[in-house]
C-alpha cells in the first residue's frame, strides 16, 4: 500500500518517527543536498508537512507545495507559519497547545528565582572557594509578595499567574482583551510595567507583538524591576533591553528566547544579574513527548477523517 508523503522540517524524536512511519513516507528537508532542486522535483507531491515553532514553513517550501492539505507544528507558537494564508487556501494548520503550559510556567519561576536569589553567581561563589576565602555571599531579593505583570494572559500566562499566586503576588496583566479574572487589567504594556516589579512576556511572536517591550516599557518597569521573556525574542527590543540592563534602568532579566537565536548578544553573557537559557522552556522529556504525541496525532487524525485535533484559531472553521 502506498503511504502518504510527509515533508519533515526540523528534528523529531524517534518515538514520533516510529509512529509516523506506519502511515507516512517521510522525507527530511534538511537531509537534502540541494534543497531548491529537491523542492522543485518533489514539492507538489506533499499533502502534509510536519514542522516546529522555530522553522515554521519557510517561504521556499510554501511556494513549492501547492497541493498541501495539512501542516502539523510540534510547538504552540506558530508565528513562523502564515496561518491566515493557509486558512484562505483551506490548508489545516495544527499546533500543540496546553500540554506545555506547566513546563513553560515552571521555566519562568526557575528564571525568576534564579535572578532574584542570584543562583548562578552564588553557585559560583560556593564552587570557587570564595566562601572560605572571602566569606558569605551578599543578601539577595525575595520573590514573595511581589507585584507581577504578565504580558499575554492566555493558556501559559494563566498558568504563570497560578504559580505567582502561590508566592503571594499581586497580579497585573496586559493582553488584547480584558479577561474575567480578579487581576488588574492594563490596556498597554507600559501601564502594566509601571504598576509592577516583575514583568514577564508570554504572548505569541509575530508582527502584532514586535518590540512590545521597548525602551519606554523598560523605563516604566524601573530600576528595581526584573524582566523575563519566555515568549519569543521578537517581543522585546533586544538592543533596548541590553542598554537598560547596562545603564541600570532595570535591575535584572531572565531570558529563554532571543532575537536572533541561537545567537545571544555578548553583552548579556557577561552580566551577573541576567540568567540565560537556550529556548528550553518546554524542553523536558515528558513535555516534549506529550507535544510529539499531539503533533503526530494531528497528522494521523487528518489521515483518518480530514480533521485535526488542535487547529490554530485561524483554521478552526475549516
Ligand atoms: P495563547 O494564545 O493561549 O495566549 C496568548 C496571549 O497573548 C493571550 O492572552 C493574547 O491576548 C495575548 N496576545 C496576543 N497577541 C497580543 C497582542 N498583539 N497584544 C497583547 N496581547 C496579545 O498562547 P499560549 O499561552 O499557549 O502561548 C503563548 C506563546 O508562548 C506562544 O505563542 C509562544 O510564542 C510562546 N511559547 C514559548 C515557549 C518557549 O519555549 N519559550 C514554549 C511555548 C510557548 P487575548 O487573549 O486578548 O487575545
Amino acid at each position: 500500500m502506498t503511504k502518504t508523503r510527509l515533508l519533515q522540517i526540523g528534528d523529531i524524536t524517534d518515538r514520533m518517527r516510529d509512529a509516523l512511519s506506519e502511515h507516512f513516507d517521510i522525507d527530511v528537508l534538511f537531509d537534502q543536498d540541494d534543497r531548491a532542486v529537491f523542492l522543485t522535483k518533489n514539492g507538489a507531491e506533499y499533502p502534509a508537512i510536519l514542522t516546529n515553532g522555530h522553522w515554521g514553513v519557510p517561504d521556499d517550501v510554501a511556494a513549492a507545495t501547492p497541493n498541501l492539505k495539512v501542516v502539523s507544528s510540534y510547538g504552540v507558537g506558530y508565528d513562523a507559519i502564515d496561518a491566515d494564508a493557509y486558512a484562505r487556501r483551506g490548508v489545516k494548520v495544527a499546533h500543540t497547545p496546553d500540554v506545555l503550559n506547566d513546563e513553560v510556567a515552571d521555566t519562568f519561576v526557575m528564571l525568576w528565582l534564579a535572578v532574584s536569589r542570584s543562583l548562578i553567581p552564588s553557585d559560583r561563589h560556593a564552587r570557587s572557594g570564595k566562601w572560605e576565602t572571602e566569606g558569605n555571599y551578599p543578601l539577595t531579593r525575595t520573590v514573595q509578595n511581589r507585584r507581577v505583570g504578565i504580558l499575554g494572559l492566555g493558556r501559559i500566562g494563566q498558568t504563570i499567574a497560578d504559580r505567582c499566586e502561590a508566592f503571594g503576588a499581586e497580579i497585573h496583566y496586559h493582553s488584547r482583551s480584558k479577561k474575567d479574572v480578579a487581576y488588574t487589567y492594563h490596556d498597554t504594556a507600559k501601564s502594566c510595567a509601571e504598576a509592577v516589579e516583575v514583568l514577564v512576556a508570554i504572548t505569541p511572536g509575530g508582527p502584532s507583538t514586535q518590540h512590545m517591550v521597548n525602551a519606554e516599557v523598560l523605563q516604566a518597569l524601573g530600576s528595581d524591576g526584573l524582566f523575563f521573556n519566555v515568549a519569543r525574542g521578537s517581543v522585546v527590543d533586544e538592543r533596548a533591553l541590553v542598554k537598560a540592563l547596562q545603564d541600570g534602568v532595570i535591575a535584572g532579566a531572565g531570558l529563554d528566547v532571543f532575537a536572533e537565536e541561537p545567537k545571544i548578544p555578548d553583552a548579556l553573557k557577561s552580566m551577573d544579574n541576567v540568567v540565560l537559557t537556550p529556548h528550553v522552556a518546554s524542553g523536558t522529556h515528558e513535555t516534549r513527548q506529550a507535544m510529539g504525541d499531539l503533533a503526530v496525532g494531528n497528522l494521523t487524525q487528518w489521515l483518518k477523517d480530514g480533521t485535526v485535533k488542535t487547529p490554530v484559531p485561524e483554521c478552526r472553521d475549516l
